[in-house]
């Protein structure tokens, strides 16, 4: 019973290992030359955590915040927009 566990726990561990190593290698080979240094709006330096959590960044937190109520904004007059005209 143990001994078949053990093996159950091996095989999910390489599934695992296998998995991370592609993401890792995927991961890498977005980041690079595609994050920028710099935000292209506001030309404030990205920090290095946020250009490896998102590979190919190109704004800092503050422009992608106010891009993505920008794109908020956007959806929500697109929804009603179309609701109105169900109405109507
Ligand atoms: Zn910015």
């Amino acid at each position: 019973m143990a001994g078949g566990f053990a093996k159950d726990g091996a095989v999910q561990e390489q599934i695992d290992a296998t998995i991370e190593d592609a993401v890792r290698r995927a991961r890498e080979r977005l980041t690079k030359g595609e994050s920028l240094a710099d935000c292209a709006e506001c030309s404030r330096e990205i920090p290095t955590a946020r250009r490896r959590a998102v590979p190919g960044v190109r704004l800092c937190v503050t422009c992608q915040a106010e891009q993505d109520k920008k794109a908020e904004i956007f959806s929500g007059y697109n929804r009603r927009g179309s609701k109105d005209s169900q109405l109507r």
